[in-house]
């Protein structure tokens, strides 16, 4: 495969080469050919001052004289320099010339203007390489000016025809072609090799790197050479396994805070400058009971209107500060309390990129708040009633009645039952108390049996006081885990309702029954003034009794099913009522059989 690196180098390496071969090829040809020209000129030179000296020696009168010996002399001279020789007089006419038969002589050309010849008058000597316009060939041209006694008497003028001269040049030019076209075939070879020399490994390494781009961690640089190119190999192995370790060592940390964020019992949302949700972890969720898809790039306006919220949130944008409060929101018409914490978020130092939202759901909270409150009101308003009760018996005493045996008596027993009522309330308060603590049970296997007929036995003399008949539908022995202490407080409080609420003649009834699914189930059931169904939820509840009055009268605190409710569920199961105003009541619930 041919790299783009390749094609370059290769590319650069000829276009340079060229470019070399060009100027050298042009340098040298010239040279060569200046060369030439000076060696066939310097050489003409010498013939010339050769023919010159021969033509003093043997001619010395003025030229024009004695033509016929000048003519002889001339043929001795083309022998000796073997060059055409042509001797002119002082006015450019041809006298004689070794290369034109003597006849024709007489109409050739005045040579005066030749440029040799122009040459020689002035400067005494001309040379030139020129075509001749006599023979129409290139010839190289020597005139020398000859005086005889300080006159100007003629030129002797040589003229050399070198056949070869033009077509050695020619063969220098093709030569030196030819040897760079040779040249340039091994450059483009041995570039073509060095470059491969220098791709193939880089080729390697980019295709490698490729592939670790494309997310293949684990691959390797595997060029094994010992020169840059393996160093860089070396290098990005290296690289490679930093970045590898860095990506473990920032997908643990990332997976450690995403674990951290999802599992977070308070709910994170974190927002933008302008207030846009990028991120929720699932409490968010479930906090504001609303899908994951609804709430990423929402503003949060859209998910949690809040005046306090929004303003805090605001604030936290522009100065950089922490901010927190209390925050209600409705959803699917319930009331949800937060509590918020706004954290700036910061990206730089300067300032905060977005914000951090905690939210805290305190609803649960607020509502036993709610409870504890209406709890302490409840309990010192029941407190407080015998307690001025007594107070006001003690006082009519002391102001005089202690002394009527009738009214003293009649007071002490008020005094009495008021106290009595105290000790009910605080045994009541102290065993729902008890019940709040953790682990107040203490669940071992019981006969259920067995229980119930010991709290029936407990009860027989106050039905008895009202007529009223208790009866007991058992079925086979059950054993169940159960804490023993509190399922008797809980046929207790049921069967004392029952027997408190049923009229004088009126019928109680213990039921229990092995269900499917290995359970028992246990009814207490009466014949007495039953209860509303809008009351059914609420009589649980603490201190709620449908008529105070009655339940005052007959000694109830009001908070007797919230006991047996608390202790139901703490044995995993739930209380349930059955009853309609005037035909009675049922209350029963279920336990699973060890
Ligand atoms: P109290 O001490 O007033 O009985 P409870 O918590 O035991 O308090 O019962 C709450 C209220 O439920 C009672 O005041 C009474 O109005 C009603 N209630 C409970 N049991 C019966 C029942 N068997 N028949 C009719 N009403 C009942």
């Amino acid at each position: 495969m041919f790299s783009k690196f390749r094609w370059n180098f290769v590319f650069s390496v000829l276009l340079i080469s060229i470019i070399g071969f060009v100027f050298f090829d042009f340098f040298l040809y010239y040279s060569l050919k200046d060369y030439l020209y000076q060696q066939t000129f310097h050489e003409m030179r010498l013939k010339t001052h050769l023919a010159v000296f021969w033509l003093e020696q043997k001619h010395l009168q003025p030229l024009p004289d004695h033509l016929a010996s000048l003519n002889d002399i001339t043929f001795q001279i083309r022998d000796i320099v073997n060059c055409r020789v042509t001797i002119l007089d002082s006015s450019g006419r041809v006298l004689t010339d070794t290369d034109v038969p003597t006849e024709r002589i007489q109409f050739m050309d005045n040579h005066y203007n030749r440029p040799e010849v122009q040459d020689a008058l002035k400067n005494g000597w001309g040379q030139i390489y020129r075509e001749s316009d006599t023979i129409r060939r290139k010839l190289f041209y020597t005139a020398f000016l000859i005086n005889y006694q300080t006159k100007k008497v003629g030129f002797l003028r040589l003229a050399y025809y070198a056949a070869n001269f033009e077509a050695s040049i020619d063969k220098i030019l093709s030569s030196l072609i030819i040897a760079n076209l040779v040249g340039l075939a091994i450059l483009l070879i041995s570039s073509l090799v060095l470059g491969a020399l220098v791709t193939i490994p880089i080729l390697q390494i980019v295709r490698t790197a490729q592939k670790i781009a494309a997310g293949n961690l684990d691959k390797k640089f595997s060029v094994n050479r010992k020169d840059e190119i393996g160093l860089l190999n070396a290098i990005l192995n290296q690289l490679t396994e930093r970045m590898r370790n860095q990506i473990h060592e920032i997908s643990y940390e990332r997976s450690k805070l995403q674990n951290i964020f999802t599992n977070l019992d308070i709910g994170i949302i974190v927002v933008d400058h302008q207030k846009r949700v990028l991120q929720a972890n699932p409490e968010i969720y479930q906090i504001l009971e609303i899908a994951t898809n609804e709430i990423k790039d929402q503003n949060i306006i859209d998910i949690l209107f809040s005046e306090p919220l929004l303003t805090d949130i605001g604030q936290t944008l522009t100065t950089g500060n922490r901010n927190k409060g209390e925050m209600v929101c409705l959803r699917n018409e319930n009331k949800i309390f937060l509590n918020y914490i706004v954290i700036p978020f910061t990206t730089s130092e300067s300032e905060p990129t977005g914000a951090l939202i905690q939210l805290h759901n305190i609803t649960e909270l607020k509502t036993l708040e709610a409870i504890r409150r209406d709890f302490v009101a409840n309990a010192s308003h029941e407190l407080k009633t015998p307690l001025t009760a007594i107070t006001g018996y003690a006082e009519t005493l002391l102001d005089g009645a202690i002394d009527e045996p009738s009214a003293r008596v009649k007071f002490i027993r008020r005094i009495r039952e008021q106290a009595q009522r105290l000790e009910f309330l605080i045994a009541d308060l102290l065993k729902l108390s008890e019940l709040d603590r953790e682990n107040a049970l203490d669940i071992k296997p019981r006969i259920l049996n067995s229980i119930i007929e010991e709290v029936i036995e407990d009860f027989k003399d106050k039905a008895l006081q009202k007529n009223i008949e208790l009866s007991l539908k058992l079925a086979e022995t059950v054993k169940v885990k159960i804490d023993e202490e509190g399922i008797r407080t809980v046929f207790s409080n049921l069967i004392d309702n029952a027997i408190k609420y049923t009229p004088e003649g009126g019928l109680v009834t213990v039921r229990m029954n092995l269900i499917p699914h290995n359970r028992v189930r246990v009814e207490v059931i009466d014949t007495g003034i039953g209860i509303d169904r809008k009351y059914h939820e609420r009589i649980f509840q603490r201190f709620y009794r449908v008529d105070k009055a009655r339940s005052r009268s007959l000694g109830g605190t009001g908070l007797g099913l919230a006991i047996v409710k608390h202790i139901i569920e703490q044995h995993g199961g739930k209380i349930h009522i059955q009853s309609e105003l005037g035909s009675g009541s049922c209350f029963w619930f279920e336990l699973k059989v060890r």
